[in-house]
């Protein structure tokens, strides 16, 4: 509508006759239109030629809670008239968030021909975009854009809500904190969208403008906030300094305080409760974009979701503040922008907690992958890669569970000492690691647990029958130690040998009985010259059996 409104304002009880007949003249000429009222009166021309075919409705922007009359003024002065409560205003709403008020004799051709001036009233309208925004408009491509629209905008919520499934699908595994706060993001986004597309009013037809208009302040308010929220839990530890986080807090608290204090359920609310609740979005908007600004300097990933998809909503929502506040006209236009980029976050920030757990499960991966590494690391001697001292304990005890082993034998390197001083440490360091992967490669559970002492757990099960077994295994053993020291330490004139004691696993005993056994045994067999294995105690009988001949 190019040709400007003109507007005046009457008592509540002044109809449309008694208005023309006073002859008080409409305003047309200032800038700011009036809302003073209570009863604000438009006036526009009827121009019908210009004007689509059909019925011609009038639009605009119903912020709240008032009636309405729509008054055609025929070339005799003959008034066509209608009235709207506010509630049945709704029944009138078109999706684009505006009502679409028939203008009545528009819809008989030989009427519509005479039409010359419509007049609408409007009782008490909240703020001036009440008035700017109302136009003329085609009732019939309206209709026929209901349901595409509605379409749209059910689509827009499916694919909302979409997110918020998966979101609690992966709850149920993982519960972090920032998949809830998405969670409650997407729930107002999508019950924002839901109620301010007009959608609502198609599926539940008895909602009151005051419940939408509540729900859409509310979702708004809470979407804000959770919003605050999620930024707070969804960037990394240690990217958000923590003053920095105090101050996000508080301004995305802010819109729901608000929003408790100034909306008032019996329907009323004032200019400055309006500008309020707008204002109360302003800090969490400018904290959010400076705090994207400042993750995004310490290196935070996680925040490049958050600048894709909420920098159009921040824009978008600035634009409809600032209309909201009457800081500017703009175009209604925008608000579709808005819906589209809200249901675009939801889904960039969907993507943004797919690859913020996928992260975080790499991270817990590798922090079991470096527990196993400990874990291994501490188990195992360093020098022979053998079990240590600790992990041969936990074997023992667990044997005493399971009876696995059925002997233990310690196994001592004969004159280690001379090695050392004849050969130097280097070699000797060598000699013990021959010996550690000589006694890794048989089927038993060796372990180092002294300088040159080794132990080994002898399996229960061995398929060696023979007789004397585990000596005749042991025997073996021995001859592969003296062997693979010789092969693999040429620098050794002289055989490296062994002594060995052994004693039987019983199913209660303690690691300490068996190893006192195993370790007297082993000071028989060095008393008796060295390079043998003892398996039973030599002061009773004395069956030891030099190691190289045990396995004839
Ligand atoms: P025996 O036949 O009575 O067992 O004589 P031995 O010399 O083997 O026994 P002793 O206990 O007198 O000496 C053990 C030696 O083992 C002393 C020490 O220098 C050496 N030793 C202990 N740990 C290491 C090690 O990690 N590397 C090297 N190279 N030598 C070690
Ligand atoms: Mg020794
Ligand atoms: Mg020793």
């Amino acid at each position: 509508m190019s040709d400007r409104l003109c507007t005046q304002s009457s008592a509540m009880d002044i109809s449309v006759a008694t208005l023309l007949k006073s002859g008080k003249p409409f305003d047309c000429s200032t800038d700011k239109y009036a809302v003073e009222g209570p009863r604000v009166w438009v006036k526009f021309p009827f121009l019908a030629d210009t004007l689509p075919g059909g019925t011609v409705e009038v639009q605009g922007d119903n912020n709240g809670l008032t009636s309405m009359q729509v008054h055609a003024e025929l070339d005799d002065g003959t008034l066509l008239s209608s009235s709207f409560s506010a509630q049945e205003v709704t029944k009138y709403w078109r999706s684009k968030g505006s009502y679409g008020l028939p203008v009545p004799g528009s819809d008989k051709p030989e009427l519509r021909k005479r039409i010359r001036t419509v007049y609408l009233a409007i009782d008490r309208p909240k703020v001036v975009s009440s008035i700017s925004l109302i136009q003329l408009a085609s009732k019939q491509k309206w209709d026929d854009l209901t349901l595409p629209l509605s379409i749209m905008f059910a689509t827009l919520c499916g694919m909302a809500i979409m997110p918020l499934i998966y979101n609690a699908f992966f709850y149920g595994a993982m519960r972090y904190n920032f998949m809830l706060w998405h969670s409650v993001m997407i729930a107002a986004t999508v019950c924002y969208t839901f109620s301010s597309s007009g959608l609502i009013f198609l599926v539940f037809p008895e909602t009151s403008l005051i419940t939408k208009m509540l729900l859409n302040y509310w979702t708004l308010a809470i979407g804000v906030s959770a919003g605050g929220f999620f930024l707070l839990r969804f960037v990394e530890p240690g990217k958000i300094a923590p003053w920095l986080k105090v101050i996000i807090t508080v301004t995305a608290l802010l819109p729901v305080i608000v929003t408790a204090s100034v909306m008032r359920i019996d329907g009323g609310y004032s200019m400055d409760a309006r500008n309020y609740y707008h204002a109360s979005f302003l800090p969490v908007f400018f904290v959010v974009l400076y705090a994207m600004g400042h993750a995004l300097r310490r290196g935070s990933r996680a925040i490049w979701y958050q600048i894709a998809g909420w920098t159009p909503i921040i824009l978008f929502s600035l634009d409809r503040v600032a209309r909201g506040m009457d800081l500017y006209i703009g175009w209604p236009i925008l608000d579709y922008g808005l819906y589209f980029m809200l249901v675009l976050e939801t889904i960039i920030l969907a993507l943004g907690v797919a690859n913020r757990i996928f992260r975080l499960r790499q991270r817990h991966e590798h922090t079991l992958r470096q527990q196993a590494e400990l874990t291994l690391l501490a188990d195992t001697d360093g020098l022979t890669m053998l079990h240590n001292r600790r992990s041969f304990e936990r074997e023992f005890d667990r044997n005493q569970r399971e009876g696995r082993y059925s002997h233990l034998a310690i196994i001592d390197i004969d004159f280690f000492k001379r090695v050392n001083d004849r050969y130097g440490h280097e070699i000797g360091d060598t000699v013990l690691r021959v010996v550690g992967s000589t006694l890794n490669a048989t089927p038993h559970f060796a372990a180092r647990i002294g300088g040159e002492e080794f132990t080994l757990l002898i399996q229960t099960d061995s398929r060696d029958k023979r007789k004397n077994y585990p000596a005749n295994a042991l025997a073996d053993i021995c001859q592969a130690l003296i062997q693979a020291v010789d092969d693999e330490v040429p620098e050794i004139r002289e055989p490296v040998t062994f002594s060995v004691g052994v004693a039987t696993i019983g199913r209660r005993a303690s690691l300490r009985s068996v190893m006192a056994t195993a370790d007297r045994r082993l000071y028989d067999a060095k008393n008796n010259g060295r390079n043998q294995i003892v398996w039973i105690d030599l002061s009773s009988n004395k069956s030891a059996k030099p190691a190289g001949t045990a396995s004839r």
